[in-house]
């Protein structure tokens, strides 16, 4: 039966790891008692050293959640803070050092706190038990102290003295009893005087014959009776058992001894006064015991409500899906590598190829923009004793060189663009950005740790393997540095190629001017502005200062928005114009090349395109289609400690949710079981004392 309370001990600290409702609080002792009454005296006697926070300004601030574990076969005493994560403290003046600065950072202001401290105590010296020591009532606050202070003190006791707990209502010898402070709280809440056990200390302090009749007052009955005491650690003794070190019990247990043994008339067994530390303690196991007992069933009863309710919770929010944070990283990382795989199958070399071509278009379209499309600049300057390239473009004659080298030119510009960088840079972005868009449709995307670790993965590849790739690609495209050969099927590729791309060119320049119609707030007003820029532009009217300051009736900004629109509107029928051509019958054959120029270009396009996919495919995608997702495993897998598991699942809230109540219900299940089987225990000791 002496079992009972270190098993529910056991069980209040796996219920304590699960965040206990207020339902599965189990019973404890709270010590309560005025300041200088003897409380620390008694705790430390019980305990056998001196461990609580000392000194003539120190009060307790927080209360200390006292658990003494009983360890018969185990040599060493040591206590435990079990939410400071410091481990065993051997040392007793330590764990009162660590009291003190738990004591000393509660702000003054706030005067006390009401979270908690939990110290644990194991030792072969104390007995199981579960204390809970709360500051000191204090009588008139000091001048330094603040004047809530006593209330504030007051109401922390009345919020532990609550059932099922037992009350340890000090009180000293030399006081009147009916000034207890201690008694007083607890006939407010227990006027019965069923759970309260009164201890008198300092009976060294008066008259034996007046401590007797202390102890066996009439007026404040209490059912679990007064225990009188001398808790004080003997002085002469101080010098032996110096403050920390040594177990300071037989010394007190001896020196009280020999008090009560003093007067066997008034405390000697004919009285029936119960005296003494060890009786104290024996008493306290005993009724812990007791009330452990009788709240058996009701725990039991919230453990299974509370199990009930995890039970439902995993059912409805979760349809009983397993899950551990191992698990949960398993499963995402393979999610996510059989998005990546899908994603490698889609994404060979047709796509790099068209994904480089169009970035190559561009390159073409602004090439020609540049070479062959622009007006020169100024239209003030005498008419250009060369040929404007655009209105002399349908005229072009084969044999001129002026024409010749335009096209030389402009396909020289193209071949050494940095084909190699531009190409490598295009097709890695596009993987970069495709993982990130895959981590965004993924489980990982509320991690960012886990994002944090793909976006490494694929970027330290993408990066290792750029230089290389770039080279090789640049080395590969080389000859077309210098001569390119068209035939017949390329010359028609191109020809429908390129006529496509400039339609795409044209209707967004047509969308653009239309945004800018919106942006400028009607035709109308867009027409105005584009005939005032116009005018200026033939020089018929003179714009002050470029515009900066407005012209013409129009605001700066206007103006800004009409030039953009003329630049669209010329470009568009550039385009318009150029579109004829191509489809005109001189631009059908490859020897009319240099009235083509928009043709010739998108077959070396063409070419340079086709030459580097065939590297980037070899160089660059297969190699990060392979060692992407083993970077991945090493990344993410195999190379994460649990703890790094635990935290990465638990960035999730949901997730976090999830394996809590996961964890609820299996510590709830735990805890049920080890109830019901001291339960069985507890049934089968009761029938055996009945048949006794
Ligand atoms: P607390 O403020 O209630 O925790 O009281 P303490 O345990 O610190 O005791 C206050 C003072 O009373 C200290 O000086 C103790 O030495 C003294 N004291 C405690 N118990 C006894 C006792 O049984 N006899 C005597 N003579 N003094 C005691």
């Amino acid at each position: 039966m002496m079992m009972l309370t270190k098993k529910m001990i056991e069980i209040r600290s796996i219920l304590q790891m699960i965040g206990q409702s207020s339902a599965l609080v189990l019973p404890s002792i709270v010590v309560i008692g005025s300041q200088s009454s003897g409380k620390s005296s008694v705790l430390e006697a019980i305990v056998g050293h001196e461990f609580l926070p000392k000194g003539s300004n120190m009060i307790t601030r927080r209360p200390i959640e006292l658990t003494l574990v009983n360890t018969p076969d185990a040599q060493a005493e040591y206590g435990e803070f079990p939410a400071l994560g410091l481990g065993k403290i051997t040392d007793f003046a330590s764990i009162q050092k660590t009291l003190t600065d738990l004591n000393l950072a509660v702000p003054a202001q706030d005067c006390v706190s009401d979270d908690p401290i939990q110290l644990s105590i194991y030792s072969p010296n104390v007995p199981d038990l579960s204390l809970i020591d709360l500051p000191g009532y204090i009588q008139v606050s000091g001048l330094d102290q603040p004047l809530e202070l006593k209330q504030k003190i007051a109401d922390l006791c009345d919020k532990y003295i609550q059932p099922p707990n037992v009350i340890l209502a000090i009180s000293a010898a030399d006081v009147d009893l009916a000034n207890s402070t201690a008694l007083r709280a607890s006939r407010r809440v227990d006027p019965r005087g069923e759970r309260t056990i009164g201890v008198v200390t300092k009976m060294d302090l008066v008259e034996a014959e007046r401590g007797a009749s202390i102890l066996s007052d009439r007026k404040y009955p209490l059912r679990l009776g007064y225990v009188g005491v001398v808790s004080r650690v003997p002085p002469t003794s101080g010098g032996l058992f110096s403050r920390g070190s040594g177990n300071i019990t037989s010394a007190i247990t001896q020196n009280e001894n020999a008090f009560f043994s003093a007067h066997p008339l008034e405390f000697g067994s004919e009285s029936e006064l119960a005296v003494g530390t060890t009786t104290l303690r024996k008493k306290l196991m005993h009724v812990l015991e007791q009330t452990m007992a009788a709240s058996l069933q009701g725990t039991s009863d919230a453990i299974h409500q509370e199990l009930e309710e995890a039970t439902y919770e995993f059912k409805v929010q979760y349809n009983d899906r397993p899950l551990s944070a191992d698990s949960y990283l398993a499963e995402s990382l393979d999610a996510f590598k059989h998005s990546f795989k899908a994603f490698a199958e889609s994404f060979g070399r047709p796509q790099v190829r068209e994904l480089l071509k169009e970035e190559l278009d561009q390159r073409v379209l602004d090439l020609l923009a540049q070479r062959y499309w622009n007006k020169p600049i100024s239209d003030l300057t005498p008419a250009p004793i060369e040929p404007d390239p655009l209105s002399d473009l349908p005229k072009a004659d084969p044999e001129s060189l002026y024409w010749h080298r335009k096209l030389d030119a402009s396909s020289s510009s193209l071949t050494k663009l940095g084909i190699g960088r531009l190409a490598t840079t295009v097709v890695a972005n596009a993987l970069q950005s495709e993982v990130d868009r895959l981590i965004n449709a993924s489980t990982f995307s509320t991690h960012p740790f886990a994002r944090q670790a793909i976006t490494d993965a694929s970027s330290s590849i993408l990066n290792e393997r750029f230089y290389s790739t770039s080279d090789q690609v640049e080395n590969c495209i080389k000859p077309y540095k210098y001569e390119i050969e068209v035939d017949d099927n390329e010359w028609a590729k191109g020809r429908q190629n390129v006529a496509t791309v400039l339609k795409n060119e044209l209707n967004a320049c047509e969308a653009a001017e239309k945004s800018v119609e919106s942006a400028v707030g009607g035709k109308r007003k867009l027409k105005d502005v584009m005939g005032f820029i116009d005018r200026v532009k033939k020089g018929e009217v003179v714009l002050e200062g470029d515009g900066v300051g407005g012209g013409g009736g129009f605001s700066a900004a206007l103006l800004a928005k009409g030039r953009e629109a003329v630049f669209l509107r010329d470009r568009a029928s550039t385009l318009q114009m150029r579109l004829l051509a191509l489809k005109s019958r001189q631009c059908s054959t490859k020897t009319n090349k240099y009235y083509c120029p928009e043709i010739f270009l998108d077959v070396v396009a063409d070419k340079l395109t086709s030459t580097a996919v065939l590297f980037l495919n070899v160089e660059l995608l297969s190699e990060f289609y392979y060692n992407f997702p083993r970077e991945l495993d090493s990344k993410l897998g195999r190379g994460l400690r649990p703890e790094e598991v635990e935290k990465f699942a638990r960035e999730d809230k949901r997730i976090a949710r999830h394996l809590d109540v996961v964890r609820r219900k299996e510590m709830l299940e735990l805890v049920l079981g080890k109830m019901e089987s001291l339960r069985d225990l507890e049934g089968r000791e009761k029938r055996r004392e009945a048949d006794r």
